[in-house]
């Protein structure tokens, strides 16, 4: 596996290769690597003939005060990691050649980045759609693999793509969960054991709120929200930021569930740890 860390040296490569015909996968990462980051990489193996990770923690989607400082890095070992893949080249540039001095253009996806997750941080999906749109020009993917674990990202970053026509194909890979359930995320690393334990709810909840769907033929989304929201206050340190109904298609809010448009997402706060899940129906 190739690390490589300047922009422009990243971008040379990448039009190489394009150059001699390859079709290039990209998996963007803030590193930090567990099983789901993995899954994207064999999804985008199977749609590239070379793959490439970037490995970046984006200090424009933190707002001050958020955990940029305190992210968890680990390059050593996400560079293992991704090379057991394996994966062809890791790009890990450095926040100043990314984001040079006087450095003034961001991407806006209009409206969409103002509700769910973006209503508490209202700058977060600026940022993430500006370093997705850079990531895009430097790697040249043909094919770019997001996980659906940030559904809104995920949709967000998709309607960029459409918008701004661009060349390049949107996968989403599964969520990837661990045994109890909950959905992995190098922020799991911050919760107590007994925050993780009582996190289960999250997943749990949006499971059983699957089973009223389908099994109950429950489809008022106000009953569906709260009985989510009242399992997540069962518990002693979960904190709802929100449990939402919305259409895929439009991210607005829906009275009824609608099969194959649904997206159920929750965000919540377990100690000082904001933890989001979503199943889509
Ligand atoms: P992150 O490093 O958290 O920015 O995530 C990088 C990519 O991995 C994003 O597309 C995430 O949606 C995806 N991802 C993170 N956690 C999971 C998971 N548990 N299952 C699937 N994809 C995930």
């Amino acid at each position: 596996m190739e690390i490589i860390k300047n922009p422009s040296g990243m971008q040379k490569f990448a039009l190489s290769a394009k150059r001699k015909g390859q079709r290039i996968g990209l998996v963007p990462t803030m590193g930090f690597l567990h099983e789901g980051h993995l899954s994207l990489m064999r999804l985008a193996r199977k749609h590239a003939d070379l793959v490439v990770v970037s490995n970046f923690v984006n200090p424009t989607q933190f707002a001050p005060g958020e955990d940029f400082a305190a992210y968890p890095r680990d390059f050593e070992r996400d560079c293992r990691m991704a090379e057991g893949v394996p994966v062809d080249v890791m790009f890990a540039p450095d926040k100043n050649d990314m984001y040079p001095e006087g450095c003034r253009t961001y991407v806006e996806v209009e409206g969409w980045g103002k509700i769910l997750c973006g209503a508490t941080r209202p700058t977060h999906f600026r940022g993430v759609a500006t370093i997705v749109l850079k990531l895009f020009n430097i790697v040249q993917p043909d094919v770019a693999v997001f996980g659906w674990k940030d559904a809104q990202q995920f949709l967000l970053l998709r309607r960029m793509v459409k918008d701004l026509d661009l060349p390049i194909e949107m996968i989403g890979g599964e969520i990837i969960r661990e045994e109890s359930g909950l959905a992995m995320s190098s922020r799991n690393t911050y919760l107590a054991p007994e925050e993780k334990e009582e996190a289960v709810i999250l997943s749990r909840s949006l499971s059983q709120a699957e089973r009223m769907i389908i099994e109950e033929g429950i489809t008022d989304a106000a009953t569906l929200k709260q009985f989510i929201r009242g399992e997540i206050e069962k518990t002693k340190h979960g904190r709802i930021d929100y449990v939402e109904i919305v259409s895929m298609e439009s991210l607005e809010g829906m009275n009824m569930v609608k099969k194959d448009d649904t997206l159920i997402a929750i965000a919540a706060q377990f100690g000082k740890t904001r933890l989001i899940d979503n199943i889509r129906y």
